[in-house]
């Protein structure tokens, strides 16, 4: 037993050095229903790095979220395949975290209790579930709330608690799905700082989807531009800031450099937005 846990760690580590930690191939997905059949995804290629951030960006519908439901295994790609660590994805699995706009936090149960939700599911040590659960709610701000009810927290508050409960369970992989979108401008600001810090900090494989260039550029290591409907590929960016020197900025010290003025036009021009009506 003790050997196994000591040896465990380098064989981790190879194994990162040998797989990215996501691999998405030749993923397509299309819907059936009795309208008719709708292809939501075209021969999707991409690789994400472990402890890399990447934002995907693209059109209302273009198919997003149908994706993160890939990479999550709760959709089964027509065709093509997704590994993690090397590993197809053949179901939803506790290395893969998802957190989606809606909190759906449980309003009869206390913030802590809410964290340690995904822990109770998988019958995990409950006394470290929970110790892990306070520990990330302080780094998430929320150290004074640990005991306090869903409804007595605003909007940013409840998704700090959302994060926490998504990573209690220590997954590798963590796919946000427009996670503030639901929330005022400064508030995003706001919490786009702490989400970071938190998932930088802990090494975490990141997916954001959002449908906002600026919390884009501001987030990741590299933003992926996927086209219309059925969603392609069309580019990615790497969002290097040499003004900055050296480490990585913070999402809001990344908005003043000079280079987000540049990112985001070349996003903006990509994306192609129309506005309708
Ligand atoms: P996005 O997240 O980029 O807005 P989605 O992945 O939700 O896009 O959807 C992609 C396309 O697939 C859209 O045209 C949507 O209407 C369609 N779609 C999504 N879910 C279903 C479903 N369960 N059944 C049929 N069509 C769907
Ligand atoms: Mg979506």
């Amino acid at each position: 037993m003790q050997t196994s846990l000591v040896n465990s760690a380098p064989a981790e580590a190879a194994l990162s050095a040998v797989h990215p930690r996501i691999q998405i191939r030749d993923v397509s997905l299309r819907y059936f229903t009795h309208e008719g059949e709708t292809q939501a995804l075209d021969r999707i290629s991409l690789e994400v790095a472990a402890g890399e951030f990447v934002s995907l960006i693209g059109q209302s519908g273009c198919g997003k979220s149908t994706l993160l439901s890939i990479i999550a295994g709760i959709l089964e790609p027509s065709s093509g395949s997704v590994l993690v660590d090397g590993k197809p994805v053949t179901g939803p699995s506790q290395r893969i975290g998802y957190m989606l706009q809606q909190d759906y936090l449980y309003e009869w149960r206390t913030i802590l209790d809410n964290a340690v939700l995904g822990a109770q599911i998988q019958r995990r040590d409950m006394k470290q579930a929970r110790e892990r659960a306070a520990d990330l709610l302080h780094k998430c701000g929320m150290g004074d709330f640990l005991h306090h009810y869903p409804r007595q927290l605003s909007g940013g508050m409840r998704q700090r608690v959302a994060l926490a409960r998504t990573l209690v369970t220590e997954p590798d992989v963590v796919l946000l799905d427009e996670p503030f979108s639901a929330l005022d401008s400064q508030t995003r600001l706001a919490i786009a700082d702490e989400v970071v810090d938190v998932l930088r900090s802990e090494g975490k494989s990141v997916v954001l989807v959002t449908h906002d260039i600026g919390e884009a550029i501001a987030m990741a290591d590299r933003v992926v531009v996927l086209s219309r409907r059925p969603g392609r590929i069309k580019s990615q960016h790497l969002m290097r800031f040499p003004s900055h020197g050296v480490g990585h900025p913070s999402p809001f010290e990344v908005r003043t450099l000079p280079e987000f003025n540049s990112f985001f036009s070349t996003l903006w021009d990509e994306l192609d937005v129309h506005v309708e009506g």
